[in-house]
Formats: structure tokens, sequence, C-alpha cells
């Protein structure tokens, strides 16, 4: 089960493959996904993941550990929070990479659970306003998603040092306004690189 990887010196953790929504340039429908095999059996608990990661190549030096994926950290914000409290015991930079959606989800503000122990959060913002997000994006949360992914950063600024909204170069994103949009709200911005092969989509 590969719960921890390493990438660019950064250990990546791999809790859940579930996600809310269905991008449709997910790298888990590409043909050769990251090139490390990232599909779950089950999903691991807080116990496991930590022992994943004491057992990892370098233990414990990592400019960075950071919660990934296959899938969205944030649907299981308990194990985010188990796992990030001790990597801060630890003295590690903590960063999470969620699609914002967490709260919508949960039907309450997980932020200030996890919030004490992370560093950083990348947040997937995707597109320039609410249709094209849903368009790409397809999120469980409909409609609203878009609108709650906004409300989600604005919790993540009141208690995370570094907040980046993120998004990738794909057919019918505005990136300039994207980052418009970004620098308006005071958030920090990054264009991510497509990975993988679309050759081959599942869905
Ligand atoms: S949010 Fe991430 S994991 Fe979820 S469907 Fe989109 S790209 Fe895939």
């Amino acid at each position: 089960m590969n719960i921890a990887y390493l990438l660019s010196e950064r250990l990546y953790l791999n809790i859940t493959n579930r996600c809310t929504n269905r991008c449709l340039f997910c790298i888990r429908d590409t043909s050769d996904g990251l090139g490390v095999e990232l599909w779950l059996p089950r999903e691991p608990d807080a116990a496991e993941v930590i022992e994943a990661i004491r057992s990892a190549p370098g233990y414990p030096n990592y400019p960075e550990v950071v919660f990934c994926g296959y899938g969205e950290p944030l649907l299981r914000p308990d194990v985010v929070t188990d796992v990030a409290r001790f990597l801060k015991e630890q003295g590690l930079k903590i960063r999470i990479n969620t699609n914002g959606q967490a709260n919508l989800i949960h039907g309450r503000n997980v932020v200030p659970e996890f919030a004490p122990y992370v560093d950083s959060i990348s947040i997937s913002l995707n597109a320039h306003d609410g249709p094209v997000y849903n368009e790409l994006c397809r999120p469980a949360g409909g409609e609203g998603a878009y609108q709650a992914l906004l409300e989600f950063t604005e919790e993540c600024r009141r208690l995370i040092p570094n907040v980046v909204l993120t998004v990738v170069n794909w057919p019918g994103v505005d990136l300039e306004q994207c980052r418009l949009k970004a620098d308006s709200l005071g958030f920090g911005f990054r264009v991510r690189s497509l990975t993988g092969k679309f050759d081959s989509l599942a869905r």
C-alpha cells in the first residue's frame, strides 16, 4: 500500500482515493498516472500513515510533507489532523493540497481542526468563475461549489500562514483572470502543470 512516497525530495501522503470532484484533467484518469502506484486497496488509519512516514526513505529529512492524493485528503479531516499533529511534533513543514470543498461536503468548518499544525495550503481554484468550474470539475456539491471554495479560502486565510490558489492550464480556463482573482483576494497563485497522458481516459 503506497501511503507515503517521495517526489523532488518532498514526502507526499496518499490517504484516500476518493474525491468529491470529477475534474476533466484528473491525473487518476490518465493512462500512465504519476508513475507511482497510488491506488489504495483500503484507506489507512492515522497510525498506519504515521508508520509509513517513519519507514519512508530519508525520514525525517524533507523540506516539506504534503497531503496530496490520488484523492481529496480533506475528505478525512480527522486523519489529516492526527498525522499533521505528529509531523509538527517532529518539526516538519506541512502542506495540504485540496479541492477546497471540505466545508461544503462535511457541513461544518473543518479548517480550525487541522490549521494549528499546517504551514501551507494549496487550493485548486481551477477556474475564473462558477460555471467554468462546474464544467471542468463536476463537483458533487453542485452549483454552490465554487462559492463554497472561495469561502473555504477565507477560513484558511485566518488560520494558515501560507495560502496559494492554483489552476491547471486547460482549454477554457482563463489563466489571467484566475491570476487577477488570486491577486485581488490577496493570495499566492500558481499554474500547475498537467501530469499524465490523456490518451486513455477511464471516464
Ligand atoms: S480535485 Fe484533484 S483528485 Fe479530485 S477529481 Fe479534481 S484533480 Fe482529481
